[in-house]
């Protein structure tokens, strides 16, 4: 079988490296020539409304999948046309859209952070008055990594925000000032069978994820599971879903939705049965899915910016390491190590180590009780 990728960065490279095993042959989609998947596949480089482009995937391939949320929707829409697209393209244009995907939520039962649509800058001021200060102004559309986003921590900054954000078109939350974010991955076959992994828990600095864990037994798996199967059902939904949200005395807030193989499931690799990659390709291909179990306890650290030295991280026989073949850039995921543990204690210390070697600027920080603490169960 033949699948095509819309995008051809880190995910759509770990994709091919799953897929390969089960006898898949890969084509992707994207404008830069040296993307990173293309040593592992066919490369159509063009943009991703080139007509003919498009045309030539659907040709090449059997089904369709996507690495990114900003897929052009008629693209999507284009192919969906000629050949089977997965995750479908209603997931994706939800996806890329905050106020829809938050609605929703709310129309699902699903607790999410107050929000409301605004046209700065009056419904700016309402919100403050009824939400609170601090407050969160986002695009509705095209933002990841926390671009697109502005906290607004005064009645003052808010022109300033509406100016830099542009003035429609845009949603303001209320700041969650949650104790832990996490996010749940699901795969779903064509056939309509769920499967959930264990939780992460996710830490983020300026935007970008630093690290995620998975314990087996997290408090809050199965409400998690609960709300991410609502959405499932509600999409008719092939392939992988994350689900990011937020814990806040002890609740969990939806914050959004990634159609998408996911940052935050790399540990699935070596520390689940079957890693989200194979599994996305499994649905997407109309094959049975296979087991999300985990085997014990797992995390993940991103190089961001530049990989460390080989060598030194090799030194630790434990760890994995993934290099996705990039050029280093400030601010850019470059790499990523998983490790697995017997117990929290260990995974702590791994992570820790971990972070010694990328050069992260603040090992400690691991200190506070956010990495894998229990607190969350009270
Ligand atoms: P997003 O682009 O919505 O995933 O946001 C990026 C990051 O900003 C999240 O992972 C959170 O750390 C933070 N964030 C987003 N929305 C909120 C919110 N309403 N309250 C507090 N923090 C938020």
């Amino acid at each position: 079988m033949n699948i095509g990728i819309i995008g051809g960065g880190q995910l759509a490279r770990m994709m091919m490296l799953a897929g390969y095993p089960l006898g898949f042959r890969f084509v992707a989609l994207d404008p830069a020539a040296n993307a990173c998947a293309a040593p592992l596949g066919k490369l159509i480089q063009a943009d991703y409304d080139d007509e003919r482009a498009l045309r030539e995937l659907a040709a090449w391939a059997d089904v369709v999948t996507f690495e990114f949320e900003n897929v052009p929707d008629k693209s999507l829409r284009f192919l969906s046309e000629h050949l089977p697209v997965f995750p479908p393209a209603h997931a994706l244009s939800l996806s890329q859209d905050r106020l829809k995907e938050k609605e929703l939520f709310r129309e699902l039962g699903i607790p999410t952070p107050k929000f409301k649509a605004v046209d700065c800058l009056s419904d700016l001021t309402t919100a403050s008055d009824e939400f609170g200060l601090p407050l969160i102004l986002k695009t509705r559309k095209l933002g990841y990594d926390g671009k697109g986003q502005i906290r607004i921590h005064s009645r003052d900054a808010m022109a300033s925000a509406c100016e830099i954000l542009g003035k429609t078109g845009l949603i303001v939350e209320e700041f969650v000032r949650f104790e832990r974010e996490v996010s749940i991955i699901a795969v779903r076959s064509r056939a309509g069978h769920p499967g959930y992994y264990p939780l992460s828990e996710n830490t983020h600095g300026d935007g970008i994820l630093r690290w995620a864990l998975s314990r087996p037994e997290d408090p809050k798996q199965s409400i998690a599971e609960q709300y991410i199967d609502r959405i499932l059902a509600r999409l008719d939904y092939v392939g992988i879903l994350a689900l990011e949200l937020f814990e806040r005395n002890g609740e969990l807030l939806a914050n959004e939705i990634a159609p998408r193989v996911h940052n935050s499931g790399h540990w699935t690799i070596e520390g689940a049965e079957i890693s989200q990659f194979e599994n996305h390709l499994r649905a997407v291909a109309g094959l049975p899915t296979g087991s999300t179990a985990a085997k014990g306890y797992s995390a993940m650290v991103n190089f961001i910016g530049a990989l460390p030295a080989k060598s030194a991280v090799l030194a630790h026989p434990e760890i994995h390491f993934h290099a996705y073949g990039k050029d280093p850039r400030p601010g850019r995921k470059v790499g990523h190590a998983t490790v697995n543990a017997s117990s929290l204690a260990q995974l702590h210390n791994q992570i820790k180590g971990l972070l010694e070697i990328s050069g992260a600027s603040n090992p400690n920080e691991l200190e506070t009780p956010r990495c894998g603490s229990d607190r969350s169960s009270s």
